[in-house]
């Protein structure tokens, strides 16, 4: 397996356009939503249907004949329910809380059957006629075509349209992979060195980065809750006109809302770029309710939305994004020379190390060590990796006023 990137475009898009990238989108998630119910079952995750070849030849001509879309998009469909039921059905394996999967976003798989890109423009199978949205780009800036499309070193693989309902803009997540070498660990960044940020998503602070900056999130809690009071009145009142003014403010709660996730989106971003990070490091998300129990909704909402929101706009700053296993994050000492993880070294938002007596603000401490065990992991996979000649390489985690690294502690000013 070759290595694996991808570029954020934006697309121009007239209104007739739109009008059938949506259409096209709603067709697709009605295929997604189809297959989901089928592959699905409450009863035993052993009754869930997770092989993609039977499923394709149980729905496929059904839903072809259902819908107006072209072939590919409805085995991509396909694919993309199958592959979130398998994901559900590991995790119930586990024994952790699972529900069908449910499709809303209008996001759709385009390969190179079903998108074709020029120097300016990309065409896109819809259920109309094809559409050629061309591409936002600063003047002097190479095309994706130019750059991917045309590319010796990258093969062109699939793209995903993305419909931003806060922006009212589509966007094109173009993916392509390496195909000069085998070499899959030491070509992701054309070199083997990297530096990684590790971000702590949590109650106290929304978001806290490894070098010690902090999202507070203090605004964000007050006016959920300013919201849910305003919310609470209307529907007390239960006339037709606070009915009315309840829609409305749903709307603007939810564009204010994806409003500041945003804002912290592109400050966690160019924290990054600011101390020439390659690397964003969270934990994963897929259990955070039942690691974080105090989390309110609004919470957990933010921090899905950020790590998506993320997940798009670093890699067109060229700093890819990661997660890593979340367990202990928050009990363990993040002194590279202590390392004692105890249930007991946390209180609140004060994190005091029980051996070594080290005290830091909890969730810098869990910053810390996500961005390590990112740190950790990719060194050992450069170390046991025999055709890789990078066993000297480094990964270095960006702290307050330093690095860390996997192994050794460099002395840091005011940490
Ligand atoms: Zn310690």
């Amino acid at each position: 397996m070759g290595v694996r990137r991808t570029a954020v475009v934006k697309l121009a898009v007239s209104d007739e356009q739109r009008d059938a990238l949506h259409r096209t989108a709603e067709q697709y998630l009605y295929c997604a939503n189809r297959t989901a119910d089928y592959c699905w079952s409450d009863t035993s995750y052993t009754e869930c249907e997770t092989n993609k070849r039977e499923v394709r030849d149980a729905l496929y001509s059904e839903l072809r004949e259902e819908t107006d879309l072209q072939a590919q998009l409805v085995q991509a469909a396909i694919k993309r329910a199958v592959e979130a039921v398998k994901a559900c059905v590991e995790r119930w394996k586990k024994g952790q809380r699972v529900s069908q999967p449910t499709f809303t976003a209008e996001t759709m798989d385009y390969d190179t059957r079903s998108a074709t890109f020029y120097r300016n423009k990309v065409s896109l199978a819809t259920v109309e006629s094809r559409v050629e949205p061309s591409f936002v780009l600063p003047a002097d800036s190479p095309t994706p075509y130019e750059r991917y499309v045309l590319s010796e070193n990258y093969e062109f693989r699939e793209s995903t349209l993305r419909y931003d309902a806060a922006t009212d803009e589509f966007y094109l997540n173009i993916s392509t992979r390496r195909i000069d070498s085998d070499d899959e660990v030491s070509e992701d960044t054309g070199h083997s060195d990297q530096t990684v940020l590790g971000i702590d998503l949590g109650v106290n602070s929304l978001a806290v980065s490894s070098t010690g900056r902090f999202w507070q999130g203090d605004d964000y809690d007050h006016w959920c809750r300013e919201f849910e009071k305003r919310r609470g009145e209307m529907q007390q009142r239960g006339t037709q006109a606070a009915h009315k003014a309840l829609l409305r403010l749903g709307k603007r709660e939810e564009a204010w809302r994806k409003q500041y996730i945003h804002t912290i989106a592109n400050e966690l971003v160019s924290e990054a770029v600011e101390h020439d990070c390659d690397v964003i490091a969270f934990e994963d998300l897929s259990d955070i309710r039942e690691r974080l129990p105090q989390a309110k909704w609004h919470h957990v909402w933010a921090f899905r939305r950020l790590f998506d929101y993320v997940s798009y706009k670093a890699p067109e700053q060229g700093v890819s994004v990661e997660q890593v296993e979340p367990t202990h994050t928050s009990q363990r000492c993040s002194r590279t020379d202590c390392g004692f993880t105890h249930d007991g070294n946390r209180h609140g938002e004060q994190f005091e190390c029980q051996k070594c007596g080290y005290e830091v603000n909890a969730d810098y401490n869990a910053a810390k060590n996500i961005g390590v065990r990112y740190a950790r992991k990719r060194q050992h996979k450069l170390r046991s990796s025999p055709k890789s000649g990078s066993g000297d390489a480094q990964v270095d985690v960006r702290v307050n006023g330093g690095t860390l690294n996997g192994e050794s502690h460099q002395p840091l000013a005011g940490d």
